[in-house]
Formats: C-alpha cells, sequence, structure tokens
C-alpha cells in the first residue's frame, strides 16, 4: 500500500486484522452504511496467528469452538481437520472468511498505526500510521490481540552472539531450516511446550532453559473423521449455547463436583478419565481447582506424579515437576509428547533455579553451571501480554496519552472504555474475559456489543460515548474482586500480571468473574441506556 497525503475520512478505524478486526469489520459494514476501514501491519489476515508460526505452534481451543459462530451458512460449510488446528489452517479459515464476507476491499494492509490522537475540536481521531498515511475517524476501535508484543529478555550479550536468534511470535513467515543445528530454547510457557518436541525432532540437539517449572496435559491432537465433523455440524447449536452460557467459551460444563467432596479413588478416576481425554478440559475436572488450594493440590499432585512416570532421568523428572504454583493459576499448556522430549538423546533440559544464566556470548548461553554451546536459541519468553499492543500506537485521549493514563495498570471500564478516550472501544482489553477464555466467543461478545453501541448513540443522534471516572474506578475495583477470589493473582511471575516484563506494574488484568457474568454485566449496562457512560 503506497503513501497518501489525503486524510482518509471514516465513520470507524479498525486496528488489526484478525479473528476481532474481521468480524468488527463485518459488523459495522452492515451498520447504517458507516464508512469503515481495517488497518493492519501485515501484509495478510491473520493477527495472532500471522505472526505465531513457530514449530509445533497449534491453537488450544478445540477447532470446532475456535472459531465464528455468528453465521450458520459459515459453520456448516466449513471443515476442520484436526481436533486443534494449526497456524496454517486457521490461517486459510480467517482468509476464506475474508473472502466469504466480502472484507478484503476495506483492508489496509502492510499498515502500522504510530499514534492516535483524539481531537477535541472535532470530536474525531485523528491516526497517523509509520508510512505516513493518516485516518480521521469518528470511532477507532483496537482489535490489537492480547498475546502480540514480544517480550525478549534484556539478556547481557544478546548482541554478541554469533548464530541466528528467534522470538517464537516473530517467527519467519517461510520458517527456519534447524536440520544439524544445537538449538537453545528458552522459556517453557504454552509455547515452549509445544515447541521443544518439533524443534527436539528437526535440531541436532536441543536444550531447553527452563526457568519455572510447568504442568502440562496431553493436547491428545487427532485428524477428525467425517463422522465427528458430521456429528459437530449436527450438534452445533447446542454445542454454540454451551460456549455462550458457561464461565470460560469452551464447549464443555465445568463439572460441579468439587474435588475436595469426592472420595480419593473416585477422585483419582476422573483425572485419570480426564487426563485420558486431554486437553484445557482437564482444569474442568473439578468446580473448586481455582479456587481452593488444597484442592488444587490434588490435580497438581496427580499432574506431578504423571511427570515422573513420564520422565526417566531422575534428574530432569525432578527438575520438571518441580512446580512452585497451583494448577491453571498460570495458564495451563496443553501439548503432544512435551514430557517425552526429555527421554531423547538429543535433548537437555538445564534447570535455572539451580543454574541461572549469566550471559549470551559469541557462541552460546553461559549459566553459573557451565556453558552451553549453540548455532541457534529460540526465545519461547512470552509477550508483554494485554496492554504492550495498546501502549505503543502513542494514543491520546482528550488530557493525556494511554500511557499516562495507565502508568500504575490498565483501568478501564468493562474491558472496552478508558475515561478520557471518548469513542474509543478496546476488543478483549484488560479487565474483560479474554485471555481466560475461549478467544473468539469472548471476541464475537465484544464486537457485538459494541457495534449495538454504536448503533444506539448514533440513534440517539449523539456523537459521543465515554465513560465516566466513577464507573471505571468501580469496575476495576469488581476486576480486582473477582480475581481475588480466586488463586489466580497467587502467582508471582505471571503474564496475567504483568509480572513477566520488568517494570511493567502489577496489576490482574483479565476479567475472572467469568465470561456468562460478564455478558450479563455489559447487557444490563447497556439495557440500561449505557449506565456508567455519558453520551454527548
Ligand atoms: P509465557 O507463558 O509468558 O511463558 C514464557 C516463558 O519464558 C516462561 O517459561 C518464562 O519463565 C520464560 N522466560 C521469560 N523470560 C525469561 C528469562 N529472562 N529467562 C528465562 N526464562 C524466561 O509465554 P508463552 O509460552 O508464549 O505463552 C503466552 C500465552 O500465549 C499463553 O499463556 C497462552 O495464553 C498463549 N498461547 C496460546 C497458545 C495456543 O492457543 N495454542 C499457544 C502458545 C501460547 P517464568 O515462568 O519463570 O516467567
Amino acid at each position: 500500500m503506497s503513501q497518501s497525503t489525503a486524510t482518509v475520512e471514516l465513520d470507524a478505524l479498525i486496528v488489526g486484522a484478525g479473528f476481532s478486526g474481521l468480524y468488527q469489520l463485518h459488523m459495522l459494514r452492515n451498520l447504517r452504511g458507516l464508512s469503515v476501514r481495517v488497518v493492519e501491519a501485515g501484509d495478510s489476515v491473520g493477527g495472532t496467528w500471522y505472526w505465531n508460526r513457530y514449530p509445533g505452534a497449534r491453537c488450544d481451543s478445540e477447532s470446532h469452538a475456535y472459531c465464528y459462530t455468528f453465521s450458520k451458512e459459515l459453520t456448516e460449510e466449513w471443515d476442520w481437520s484436526e481436533r486443534y488446528p494449526g497456524p496454517d489452517e486457521i490461517l486459510r479459515y480467517l482468509n476464506h472468511v475474508a473472502d466469504r464476507f466480502e472484507l478484503r476491499p476495506w483492508l489496509d494492509l502492510n499498515r502500522t498505526v504510530q499514534s492516535a490522537r483524539f481531537d477535541q475540536d472535532s470530536n474525531r481521531w485523528q491516526v497517523e500510521c509509520k508510512d505516513g498515511n493518516r485516518y480521521s475517524a469518528q470511532f477507532l476501535i483496537t482489535a490489537v490481540g492480547c498475546l502480540s508484543t514480544a517480550n525478549i529478555p534484556d539478556i547481557e550479550g544478546l548482541d554478541d552472539f554469533s548464530g541466528q536468534w528467534y522470538h517464537t511470535g516473530q517467527w519467519p513467515r517461510d520458517g527456519v531450516d534447524l536440520s544439524g543445528c544445537r538449538v537453545a530454547q528458552v522459556g517453557t510457557g504454552s509455547t515452549g511446550i509445544q515447541a521443544a518436541p518439533v524443534i527436539a525432532e528437526a535440531a541436532a540437539h536441543l536444550t531447553v532453559f527452563q526457568r519455572t517449572a510447568n504442568y502440562s496435559v496431553p493436547a491428545r491432537n487427532c485428524a477428525l473423521t467425517d463422522e465427528v465433523r458430521q456429528q459437530q455440524k449436527r450438534n452445533a447449536e447446542s454445542i454454540q449455547q454451551v460456549m455462550h452460557s458457561n464461565t470460560n467459551g469452551h464447549p464443555w460444563k465445568i463439572n460441579p463436583q468439587n474435588a475436595l467432596d469426592t472420595a480419593e479413588h473416585d477422585r483419582q478416576a476422573i483425572y485419570e478419565q480426564s487426563w485420558e481425554t486431554g486437553g484445557l478440559k482437564f482444569r474442568a475436572a473439578f468446580a473448586d481447582l481455582l479456587t481452593d488450594n488444597t484442592a488444587n493440590d490434588t490435580a497438581a499432585t496427580f499432574i506431578r506424579n504423571k511427570i515422573r512416570q513420564v520422565v526417566k532421568d531422575p534428574e530432569t523428572a525432578a527438575s520438571l515437576s518441580n512446580i512452585d504454583h497451583p494448577y491453571g493459576a498460570k495458564r495451563p499448556p496443553i501439548d503432544t509428547h512435551y514430557f517425552e522430549t526429555f527421554n531423547r538423546d538429543n535433548v537437555d533440559l538445564v534447570d535455572l533455579k539451580k543454574t541461572p544464566i549469566v550471559k549470551i556470548d559469541r557462541d552460546g548461553i553461559q549459566t553459573s553451571g557451565g556453558h552451553h554451546a549453540v548455532d541457534v536459541i529460540v526465545f519461547a519468553t512470552g509477550f508483554d501480554a494485554m496492554t504492550g499492543s495498546l501502549l505503543r500506537m502513542d494514543i491520546r485521549g482528550r488530557e493525556k496519552s494511554l500511557a499516562d493514563a495507565w502508568v500504575a495498570g490498565p483501568s478501564n471500564y468493562l474491558g472496552l472504555q478508558v475515561a478520557g478516550f471518548p469513542n474509543l472501544f478496546t476488543i478483549t482489553g484488560p479487565g474483560s474475559p479474554s485471555v481466560l477464555s475461549n478467544m473468539p466467543v469472548s471476541i464475537e461478545q465484544h464486537v457485538e456489543w459494541i457495534t449495538r453501541c454504536i448503533d444506539d448513540v448514533l440513534a440517539a443522534g449523539k456523537t459521543c460515548i465515554e465513560c465516566t471516572e466513577d464507573a471505571m474506578a468501580g469496575w476495576v475495583q469488581h476486576v480486582n474482586d473477582v480475581a481475588n477470589a480466586t488463586l489466580l493473582p497467587t502467582v508471582k511471575h505471571s503474564w496475567y500480571l504483568g509480572a513477566n516484563v520488568p517494570g511493567k506494574p502489577q496489576v490482574f488484568m483479565p476479567y475472572a468473574g467469568g465470561l456468562d457474568q460478564y455478558r450479563k454485566a455489559c447487557n444490563d449496562v447497556a439495557t440500561n441506556g449505557y449506565e456508567g457512560f455519558t453520551l454527548s
């Protein structure tokens, strides 16, 4: 897309062409003839899945639930090939959506937002892109994802490294040939746990540098048969009804039974069955796993025992199972042969709790326990989650920048709006269920609410909607209260709290009160004449 000097005048500008941006575009294109555009940094649609193409990348929501539900025809015509889709298949799906709903003419690709300023005189957002292109829009909607800004650790000596290094979230589009390479992988979160088995297959040698040991449950990925696909399509309505009414947007209900009210023998049987089923559903084995430490211990012990059964070397097994936080209090990974990978001859684990990284040098990584010569370093070190991608856009409201407004951590109303930033909406922003839920379901809820809101504002003959400081303070308090009723904020190194990024304020960011409660809160606000907002 070349630079044009004229400012493009719009009713709404959307930033990002992933799941959220595409659906928001589709909805607003069909509302009151609004003029809408999407700006997207990548050269195609896809968002998270455009950037995250590291070895082993795969969604850990199930394919029939990790998709839009707004169109029966779309559900009917699209065939997923596996239980969990990989990036290529998700990208094919999103490209199909872009074509099917004729969205492409309104996508401005290869265009990165540099700044967005609210102009009080015109009551419009003035947006400037890095390539000099400019937009002016009444409504500005961010659809930038929660996990899009790479967190690359500031380790002394990285610039001296003579080999190649990559962050998993910025993986080269054409892949990386790791054959014959000695690879270091730093990080054992959801990404690292997916990547290690695949890297180990490709590379001559893999050394995994683990700072905090992590739980993982087998994903049990498999090809979907025609029969399963037909069954999912036949039952689509009832499956979607579950996803739209439960706490997490996944196609299952949480077992209402408490672990602590269940006899040991029966509890173990439920865990064994959940382990065999695999996937994130393990979290739903009992109702009290995320609210009661003793209950959580029963799940944690079960998984630790599984790790020790799988991993043959006792020292490696001890390091992998020496997990310091409750199960599920950090985002729980799911895997395909992660722990089994440590039984391979070409894989080693370095326990950074025992021997921390001292520096990187020309030839590899130096820890306090020795030197590890490598050709490639893979940083699976996560993201400046939830706020990083919003703050790097340099958004400025009536009086201050978003960075200044959020200097002590993100505060907003319903996860959707910030006081002082009129007509700005943040899809799956902090303070919304987002990352604690199956994302496409949360995205659809946000997009539909924002669309209804814009429609109502315009129908009332108003031009501006802005949340009040009081409403925002009340919501922030509520977000904290519901988080504090769970074990989630008890983990020190959690990206949910921003604790993974040095200097980032530590505030529990997602809404832990459940997607069902959240949906109700949003609907009630709209039905009650946008309580907590000012329309002008
Ligand atoms: P993450 O969960 O933040 O994990 C980052 C890993 O890097 C952790 O093991 C962390 O250790 C380690 N690390 C960070 N800085 C380090 C340093 N300076 N030295 C050594 N180790 C360091 O990031 P992620 O694995 O990319 O996952 C982020 C989120 O993305 C997930 O929680 C999930 O929500 C999403 N995700 C989803 C999928 C999917 O759907 N399939 C796949 C991948 C990711 P500490 O734990 O000690 O901080």
